[in-house]
């Protein structure tokens, strides 16, 4: 088999094979194959597309690129989400007791944040003591024992993504939808969960800016699992404000604790409970997603959830006399309320740009390596719909007096208050 070959078949919108795409895949991860050729073929890609089977076949070659983890030592069904990534996006915290409490296994790697969207580790890390890094065996025991775990990437996952992901970003090719199914789900399907539920973001604070574009991520993505034999759906949910009330790390455990308290907000209890009935429904716990639905809502209202949530915390090493103050997750940064200028409705909160204020804080890093600062972050006291006073506070900032005039510059500005009572359709769509 012959590179060029490939790279022309490509190029002339020709479908590519099994054996040439892990051709490619294997000479790349082993250096066989330079970087010229590969993003050639990269480019090709992006401009000519792939079917669902080529793309089926590159995330299989993906995935097999490195470790692919075997839970079976984890009795019952394995469950997993994936989200594509957002602003106030703390779902997982909550998500894991709650599935854990209703009789679901969920084992889960997660991963950090990056530019304005926020990842679990570093809200885990905020906990006094957690420890993301358990071995395999710990993590499936802890999964038997309690029915959670989340940690950091166990082993190799997906050289060929790390790789490949490298070169994308230099050459272009990143925003092109079979690239990013087949990066997604190699990495979800090396991580050996039986049933996956993903949560595709759109709006301007997300990945996919368009409905219509994550309408056709989130197709491929639940065709691509299917084809390799796992529960598949994917739920759309509207990425035009942040998620909940708050942004930065220590916070969204703070407002992932109320939640469990059963004082979250309706936008977050609603993707927190629509995402666990699809997970109780793959794991067979109830018999249709309504009845799983309605029982996660129930759960989390009446807080019998967040006695797994610290059973959680302490499995995995972290100080329960810290969280079970919740207050002490606020401790590490001094407050700035800022006030509303004017009297009306919420009309717009521009969610990247309020992730891009946080970023200022400290809370976010710009690239991989950048230190942040898991204290700081925003917690908007309001939500699209609502109505404010002049004079009372709009937001509040947690800071350490790094970027705080950008933030409150860039905050006030991402927040529209105007005199039309609006409301945000938050999930748009199911595809299953
Ligand atoms: N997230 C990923 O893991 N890969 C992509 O290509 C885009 C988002």
């Amino acid at each position: 088999m012959n590179v060029i070959d490939i790279i022309n078949k490509k190029k002339y919108g020709h479908e590519l094979t099994n054996d040439e795409i892990s051709f490619v895949i294997k000479g790349y991860t082993k250096g066989l194959i330079p970087d010229y050729q590969i993003s050639a073929l990269l480019m090709a890609i992006y401009f000519k597309g792939m079917t669902d089977l080529e793309a089926t076949y590159l995330t299989l070659a993906m995935r097999d690129s490195g470790d692919v983890l075997n839970l079976d030592e984890i009795k019952g069904i394995k469950v997993d989400k994936h989200s594509t990534g957002g602003v106030g996006d703390k779902v997982s915290l909550i998500l894991a007791p709650l599935v854990a409490t209703l009789g679901a296994k969920l084992a889960k790697m997660s991963g950090r944040g990056l530019g304005h969207t926020g990842g679990t580790l570093d809200k885990l890390e905020s906990i006094k003591d957690f420890k993301i890094e358990i071995t395999f065996d710990e993590f499936k025991d802890q999964v038997n024992k309690i029915g959670c775990s989340i940690i950091g990437q166990s082993g190799d996952i997906a050289p060929a993504d790390k790789l490949l992901y490298a070169l994308r970003d230099v050459t272009g090719t990143v925003d092109s939808i079979p690239l990013i199914a087949a990066s997604i789900m190699s990495k979800k399907l090396a991580s050996g969960s039986d049933a996956i539920v993903l949560d595709v973001k759109f709006g301007n604070g997300a990945f996919m800016k368009t409905k219509e574009e994550a309408i056709k991520l989130a197709k491929l993505m639940v065709e691509i699992g299917k084809n390799a034999g796992k529960h598949m759906t994917a739920i759309l949910t509207s990425m035009e404000e942040p998620l909940g009330h708050k942004i930065g790390n220590s916070l969204e455990v703070y407002e992932a604790i109320e939640t469990l308290e059963g004082n979250g907000s309706d936008d977050l209890n609603e993707v927190v409970s629509v995402i666990t009935g699809h997970l109780l429904l793959d794991a067979k716990i109830v018999k249709d997603f309504k009845e799983g639905y309605n029982l996660a809502l129930t759960t989390l209202k009446n807080k019998s959830a967040l006695p797994k949530f610290y059973e959680f915390i302490k499995a995995q090493h972290g100080d329960l006399n810290f969280i079970k103050d919740k207050n002490n997750l606020l401790k590490n940064s001094k407050m700035l309320k800022v006030a509303s200028k004017k009297t009306g409705y919420i009309e717009s909160m521009d969610a990247l740009e309020i992730g891009l204020a946080a970023m200022k804080l400290g809370a976010g890093r710009a690239t991989k390596d950048d230190e942040i600062d898991l204290f700081v972050g925003i917690d908007l006291h309001k939500k699209i719909g609502d109505k404010v006073l002049e004079g009372e506070t709009l937001y509040t900032l947690y800071h350490n007096n790094k970027g705080l005039e950008e933030a409150e510059e860039i905050t006030t500005s991402a927040i529209q208050i105007g005199q039309r009572k609006k409301s945000l359709k938050l999930i748009e769509e199911t595809i299953n």
